[in-house]
């Protein structure tokens, strides 16, 4: 299968046609963006962890019967994955109120909620991703009330496993965003998990110290996000524990990966 021409280019992705019209390459940028974009910068390495974090929880997933758009990793920025239809709605779970939430809500930080919250974000940078209610899915269009029950009873799967994941190896899983979309084959549409799981769509706390190991050290200017992603890879058993931190060695690990199999 060969790489074809630019399809997409996101703020974090870039997707690229192949030869197989049912798939693509989704290929991991080093670009980090923040509050719709106002904020940028280039972070060496950090889409080389969130392709391998991601390969990780999806391939996870699968194996629980989610399915996701994953078909295999490539190399140490790109996937192949199965082209959908994006459904242009950014699917917020929350275990613990942080971030927007607790400005929008007078909510205080860090506090725990009875049962998970799904939040509906509207999918479009110009508005700034506007919070929406379900009923506004229904009144425009954006998806089926059938489609909308499949995807919350496969959040609330997928928020079980990754909570147990992370609980596992000391982290607390306090909020991330998921998107899905249509899979279409041999006549049928299915709605499939999509985009990426990684610490730039959750936030994820240690256990003990409550230390951010997301992409709230880019937001919040903390410094030190490739040692923290590269934490949470170690923890997963995705990078080995002796592993240096450094974004050059993330690289170099990653290539040396590759090149024994
Ligand atoms: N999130 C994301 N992409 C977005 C908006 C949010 O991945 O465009 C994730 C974010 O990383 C966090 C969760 O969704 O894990 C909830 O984010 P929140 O709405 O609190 O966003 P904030 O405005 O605080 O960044």
């Amino acid at each position: 299968m060969k790489k074809g021409k630019k399809l997409y280019e996101g703020k974090a992705k870039i997707i690229y046609a192949t030869t197989d019209k049912n798939l693509v390459i989704q290929y991991f940028k080093d670009d980090a963006t923040a509050f719709n974009n106002q904020k940028k910068s280039i972070i060496e390495g950090k889409g080389v962890l969130n392709n391998r974090i991601s390969e990780h929880i999806l391939s996870n997933l699968s194996q629980i019967g989610i399915k996701n758009h994953l078909v295999k990793r490539l190399n140490m920025r790109e996937q192949i994955i199965k082209l959908v239809e994006i459904i242009p709605i950014e699917f917020v779970v929350r275990n613990v109120a942080t971030g927007s939430i607790t400005k929008r809500l007078g909510i205080e930080d860090g506090t725990v909620l009875k049962e998970p919250l799904i939040e509906y974000c509207l999918k479009d940078d110009k508005l700034g991703d506007p919070l929406i209610a379900e009923e506004h899915i229904y009144a425009f269009d954006w998806a089926t009330k059938k489609e909308i029950e499949k995807v919350k009873k496969m959040i609330l799967r997928i928020n079980d496993f990754m909570i147990g994941m992370f609980r596992g190896v000391g982290i607390k899983l306090i909020d991330f965003k998921l998107e899905f979309g249509r899979y279409k084959s041999n006549g049928k549409s299915e709605v499939i998990l999509a985009d990426e799981i990684s610490p730039d769509t959750c936030r994820l706390w240690d256990s003990i110290t409550d230390k951010k190991l997301d992409k709230d050290r880019f937001r919040k200017d903390l410094g030190d996000l490739i040692p923290a992603y590269t934490e949470v890879a170690k923890r997963l058993g995705i990078l080995h524990e002796q592993s240096n931190v450094s974004a050059v060695n993330v690289t170099k690990l990653s290539s040396v990966k590759r090149k024994r199999k």
